[in-house]
């Protein structure tokens, strides 16, 4: 079976890049694995959080980070055009490149974002808190949700809250069992018919505050229930992020893997990449877990496989490695440097990732791979917490190399 570009890794960036390639007429394949970081989304995605200009925070990054591969000024450039691409998914976010404005972490902190999902709490740019009194519900049992560390952190901001629990009886049965009290399940539940009767219990508390703040617990198959919910609860509602698994983030992927199959792209979930076929410095094709002795041909192909939590990346007694095509990998011989005992340092090991020249071309054994490309957090030279910069890598290579490939057809 022969692809235009075949895409390994169905998290943010294969999906991005198999999305930008397929509306430009490309016939794709994403072979996934399985879940992906999106499975813990916070419901905002990062650029460049190390100052509140992602431009002047760009500045700090080392000459080996992807976004100087790609050009600082082209990186802002792409990151005009990521709004409008989800907004075409039909997923809508608040901000912009310009500046960063602040995401509520489940711990009550702020943390500088990119892009936050419309539904969810914000505070702008200038850090002025957008409420005087609020309403922090929970789901009685609900225990991913931290209403205490949340109302302190507000609290420290001038920010006073009415916290209560909300429980409903159709809630009950997870309740039972604390294990099937997750967000999820919730969101399983609270669905349809329910949305009137959640709303109702909220506007029981929904008096005398600016908003109402609640997990983000609704909505897992689509929008739908929380536009209504919103429509229906009297005060602002906004949600805030809760322990994973994350329902927005699980939302956002299946909406994107839906508008990737609608624009005519294949998705293969479930299975694994274990192996290339190479003709000398090009990639001839794959070999997945489950299709025995097929092997999927294309003229060019995108390794997003992610990191050490996709197992894009693994390491052992030798070393890390990159596990599907033995790639040559940036990291440090010596396994004592690839930690700092502080843990709240910056760990070495999380910038370890595949070597690409300037066209994210990774490379076996010092020889580039001239139709394969390496996009997301597969790649080195970058450290996502330290930089607050994780989804803004994954899509920004994603959406360059889908251009490159496209100029080069
Ligand atoms: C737990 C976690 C939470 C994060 N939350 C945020 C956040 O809220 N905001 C933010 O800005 N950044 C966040 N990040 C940073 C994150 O890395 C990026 O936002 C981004 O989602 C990474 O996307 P990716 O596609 O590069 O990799 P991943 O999301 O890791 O996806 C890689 C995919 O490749 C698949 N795969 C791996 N090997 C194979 C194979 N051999 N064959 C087939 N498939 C394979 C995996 O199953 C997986 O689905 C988070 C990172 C982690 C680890």
């Amino acid at each position: 079976m022969k692809f235009d570009t075949i895409i390994i890794g169905g998290g943010l960036s294969g999906l991005i890049a198999g999305i930008e390639l397929s509306r430009k007429g490309q016939k794709c394949m994403i072979v996934s694995a399985g879940q992906s970081a999106l499975h813990f989304f916070s419901g905002s995605l990062e650029l460049c959080g190390l100052e509140d200009e992602p431009a002047k925070a760009m500045e700090q990054l080392p000459q080996s980070h992807p976004y100087r591969k790609i050009g600082l000024d082209t990186a802002l450039t792409l990151a005009e055009r990521v709004k409008p691409l989800f907004a075409e998914v039909g997923v809508n976010f608040k901000g912009n490149a310009e500046r960063n404005h602040w995401r509520i972490t489940p711990l009550g902190v702020l943390k500088r974002a990119w892009l936050t999902l419309d539904e969810y709490a914000s505070v702008p740019s200038d850090g002025l808190m957008p409420w005087k009194k609020v309403a922090l519900l929970n789901i009685d049992g609900f225990l991913d949700f931290h209403t205490s560390y949340i109302a302190a952190g507000l609290a420290e901001r001038g920010v006073e809250c009415v916290v209560k629990g909300i429980s409903m009886p159709e809630l009950e049965r997870l309740r039972h069992n604390p294990t099937e009290m997750r967000s999820t399940n919730i969101a399983k539940t609270l669905t349809g018919e329910l949305i009137g009767k959640l709303a109702a219990r909220i506007n029981e508390y929904a008096k005398d505050v600016d908003a109402v703040l609640m997990p983000a617990v609704v909505g897992l198959a689509g929008n739908a229930d929380v536009v209504r919910l919103k429509e229906k609860v009297d005060r602002p509602l906004h949600f805030l992020a809760t322990l994973p698994p994350s329902v927005p983030g699980i939302r956002l992927q299946m909406m994107l893997k839906r508008h990737f199959q609608k624009l005519g792209g294949v998705y293969m979930l479930g299975d694994t990449v274990r192996e290339g076929v190479f003709e000398g410095d090009r990639l001839a094709g794959i070999m997945t877990v489950n299709h025995g002795d097929t092997c999927f041909k294309a003229d060019n192909f995108i390794l997003a496989s992610g990191s050490f939590f996709s197992k894009g990346l693994v390491s052992d007694i030798n070393g890390v490695r990159e596990p599907v095509f033995g790639l040559d990998v940036d990291s440090l011989d010596e396994r004592p440097q690839w930690y700092r005992k502080d843990m709240f340092e910056a760990q070495p090991y999380m910038s370890f990732g595949v070597a690409t020249d300037v066209g994210f071309h990774p490379s076996r054994n010092g020889q580039p791979v001239e139709n394969l490309y390496a996009t997301g957090s597969v790649l080195s030279n970058c450290h996502p917490m330290k930089e607050g910069s994780g989804a803004g890598v994954a899509i920004l290579t994603a959406l360059h190399v889908a251009d490159t490939i496209l100029k080069n057809q």
